[in-house]
């Protein structure tokens, strides 16, 4: 950290800043140039409360110079992290591509749609039995009951489930029935006492990417849950909030090459929640690869046109399968595996 004083601060304001320092468990350095005097902290800035150095008398600006996080980040470890998922690794060379419904409905849907992702060579599921709605009228999902659906019919064809979790109250619940990864949704992100229950356990997190949050409060938000001791998490692009209303939400292909230099852990992306109509999702899954994702999420339904809920962005078994042979010749071209 460094703070730069006042042009003409006195000597006993540049005194003043060190002591302040001092209490803090931090050291200093006094750097006097021609015109302007910095202050160099020296020690763990993380701690520290920038605005107690910003209202001192003489100073004029206060600028840190460590990232704010320190477990997620690259600086800490410089290799690629590999979460191990029950044996199937994401953030290696491969990747994965979680497909499935947007909700649990029924045992004969989960049924059939396991058996679609598996024939479609995916090899993790995804499903929701607790629904993130925006209407308390619309369909909420079919809770504890539809873990034991997914669980039945995952199991069938060896599939690791991936669901989310929307209350801390239902961790035990999730942990009893051996969830494989917990996401974490958009609207969640930042709900800080949820991530710092998943922090405690040691399943994989899937954290999802806040509709309006930036790069480094989401880096913030997994850093959360590794201070907690879970390093297993995994980063996940879904969209932001734009101007545009042609589509849900505006993809941030971008964000994908930021956070695999920011961080060390894997990185996905779920092109249905960004499009929002199955007909723009293999495009973006295919620009998400081509940019260096480690996996995707992708919602697929048996029947698209009878889901519960998000119909419209539901590939069908078909199209993903078509859509997988797609990805596969995108990832070899990037040196990777599908
Ligand atoms: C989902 O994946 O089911 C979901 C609700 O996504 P998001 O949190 O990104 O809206
Ligand atoms: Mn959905």
């Amino acid at each position: 950290m460094i703070i730069i004083m006042k042009a003409g601060s006195s000597d006993a304001q540049i005194e003043q800043v060190s002591e302040k320092l001092k209490a803090m468990g931090m050291g200093s350095h006094v750097s006097k140039g021609i015109e302007r005097t910095v202050v160099g902290a020296i020690g763990d800035e993380r701690k520290i409360d920038i605005e107690a150095l910003e209202v001192l008398p003489g100073v004029e600006n206060v600028v840190r110079v460590m990232k704010p996080y320190k477990i997620v980040s690259r600086v800490s470890h410089p290799e690629d992290s590999v979460v191990d998922i029950r044996g199937i690794k994401l953030g290696g060379k491969q990747i994965q591509v979680i497909g499935g419904p947007c909700s649990v409905e029924t045992q004969p849907q989960m049924d059939s749609a396991a058996a679609s992702v598996a024939a479609a060579g995916c090899r993790l599921m995804r499903g929701g039995a607790f629904k993130p709605r925006t209407s308390p009228y619309a369909f909420q999902g079919v809770g504890v009951e539809g873990l034991k659906m997914f669980r039945r019919a995952a199991d069938k064809h060896n599939l690791p489930i991936v669901t989310e979790l929307m209350d801390v109250r239902m961790l035990d619940t999730f942990m009893e029935h051996d969830v494989d990864v917990i996401q974490i949704g958009t609207r969640n992100m930042q709900n800080f006492d949820l991530l710092k229950e998943v922090g405690k356990v040691q399943k994989p997190v899937i954290l999802k990417r806040g509709m309006s949050a930036t790069i480094s409060e989401w880096l913030m938000a997994a850093e959360y849950i590794a201070a907690g001791g879970n390093h297993n998490i995994i980063f996940c692009e879904r969209g932001v909030r734009s101007f545009e209303t042609y589509y849900r939400n505006m993809l941030d292909v971008t964000a994908i090459p930021v956070l695999k230099r920011e961080t060390h852990m894997p990185v996905i992306v779920d092109p249905s929640h960004a499009g929002g109509k199955a007909w723009m999702v293999p495009a973006l899954a295919r620009a998400a690869v081509a940019a260096g994702a480690d996996g995707l999420l992708i919602e697929m339904h048996p029947c698209p046109s009878e889901a519960w809920c998000d119909a419209d962005q539901a590939l069908s078994p078909e199209e993903l399968t078509a859509l997988m042979g797609e990805l596969r010749a995108i990832a070899a071209i990037m040196g990777r595996e599908l």
